[in-house]
């Protein structure tokens, strides 16, 4: 009763949000002479906009007690907001491999190299598989004119997620070029907006150093309670968990600052009447660790505040001021948009239609992490979630937690490990998709997973 409560009390807030908004972007597209607004009616567009690591429960339309996102609040009022949505992976290569092909990590293989994976030990990240099917190419050869628009180096070319792309830059050091990024996007799609067209928009700016412009960076910060704009770790060991709350604060004011640069975006396509045939996604790659469960920063763990992703989809044919609380990833998004598109396709994924597929029985969400050496001593992580139950394998998948979400959203309070769970992860671990080249060369923990399945008999 209390969770059906919260849903129709959000779903009221976003809608008066809505409301409240269109009448304010209304105005701010007066004067847009009427030459200008494009007739697009057999145009049906994409943008996919992905904010680096955004954390779902700091946005307002997903309970946050700051009015952090009013712009991104108003698409979900216009649109349907999946308040389970999890990440596949929690740091940004990887995860944006599952965005591109629809696959968990297991499978498109697309993470840092250590050496249980491959045979040659150079410790780099592995680049996207060209072989592949990815969204860009889907969509580049059903006929879409592509853009694409990153800002950060492991989106860049020699990672390969340019493939498929008619037009792509990637700034490699693009901390704080939302504005910038937008007004290219629409400088692009000025040129570009009469053909049919998928642009994604990436954007880095909520990722550290959080350092929002004036006047984001007093917005929720106002007593201006310390200078530091990262976190400081040395050895180990967090030099500054005093800074928390104002390191939060900064975070938020990145937040708001990005959302503001998407209003631009959105009254633009408004003035263009661009927004009728055109579907809007905003999600992220994964979230943010502020001393939630002892770490800082992302990519260490497999907790909530690292897997749980915004995700949002509003346009033609999309449910208004819906909020489906499905469990569902973020490599649902590829199957979800070509369906959408009329895109024939015969890839195999391992994400669903989330529009159209049944999603009520125990579908199992995975995600899993190579930690990067740099950043630890490195170690495997994986974890299933199956409705509100989550089963993380931790320290090389010999230790196993499992939370109920719906009573313990924060995973303050672990339950003994699920037998079923604990299946379930190792079931994942041991049997990517893909199915290479783990059983050609499998190390420890493949044959350990292996082994506690019946796969191996010694
Ligand atoms: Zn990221």
């Amino acid at each position: 009763m209390k969770i059906v409560f919260m849903k129709t009390a959000v779903l009221i807030l976003l809608i008066a949000m809505f409301l409240l908004s269109c009448s304010d972007n209304d105005s701010e597209v007066d004067g847009i002479p009427e030459e200008l607004a494009q007739d697009v009616s057999e145009h049906i567009n994409i943008i996919l906009i992905i904010i680096d690591t955004l954390r779902a429960d700091h946005l307002s339309c997903y309970g946050y007690h700051r009015l952090t996102s009013p712009t991104i609040d108003s698409l979900a009022a216009a649109g349907t907001i999946w308040v389970n949505a999890q990440a596949q992976a929690p740091w940004t290569l990887p995860a944006h491999a599952s965005i591109w092909t629809g696959l968990t990590v297991r499978s498109h293989r697309t993470e840092t190299n250590r050496n249980w994976i491959r045979s040659d030990s150079s410790g780099k990240n592995y680049a996207l598989d060209e072989n592949l099917l990815s969204i860009p190419v889907l969509l580049s050869e059903a006929g879409f004119s592509t853009c694409g628009i990153a800002n950060v180096c492991l989106l860049g070319d020699i990672y390969g997620f340019d493939n498929g792309f008619n037009n792509y830059s990637c700034n490699s050091a693009g901390h704080g070029m939302a504005a910038v990024s937008v007004d290219s996007l629409i400088v692009w799609l000025e040129e570009n907006s009469m053909e049919r067209f998928f642009c994604m928009l990436h954007l880095y700016d909520v990722h550290d150093p959080y350092d929002p412009p004036s006047p984001y960076n007093a917005l929720f910060d106002t007593e201006n309670s310390g200078e530091a704009t990262v976190w400081e770790v040395e050895d180990g060991l967090l030099l500054n968990p005093e800074d928390r709350d104002h390191l939060v604060g900064q975070y938020d004011g990145e937040i708001a600052w990005v959302d503001d640069n998407l209003r631009t975006l959105f009254a633009w396509l408004r003035s263009r009447n661009l927004n009728e045939n055109t579907l809007i996604i905003v999600t992220s790659d994964h979230g943010e660790e502020f001393l939630d469960h002892g770490w800082v920063d992302h990519g260490h763990t497999l907790y909530q505040e690292l897997v749980h992703i915004p995700l949002i989809i509003a346009g033609p044919g999309i449910s208004e001021g819906f909020v489906d609380s499905s469990f569902v990833g973020q490599f649902d998004i590829l199957p979800t948009m070509i369906s959408w598109a009329g895109v024939d396709c015969n890839g195999q994924f391992e994400g669903v239609n989330i529009l159209t597929d049944d999603l009520t029985g125990d579908r199992v969400i995975p995600a899993s992490g190579v930690v990067p050496v740099p950043w630890s001593t490195g170690g495997h992580l994986a974890s299933v979630a199956s409705n509100s139950r989550k089963t993380i394998g931790m320290s090389d998948l010999e230790t196993f937690i499992t939370f109920d979400l719906n009573m313990d959203p924060g995973e303050e309070h672990s339950l003994p490990a699920d037998s079923l769970g604990v299946e379930e992860v190792l079931y994942y671990w041991a049997t990517p998709q893909r199915g290479y080249p783990v059983f050609a060369m499998p190390g420890q923990v493949e044959v350990n997973a292996l082994r506690n399945l019946g796969y191996i008999n010694d």
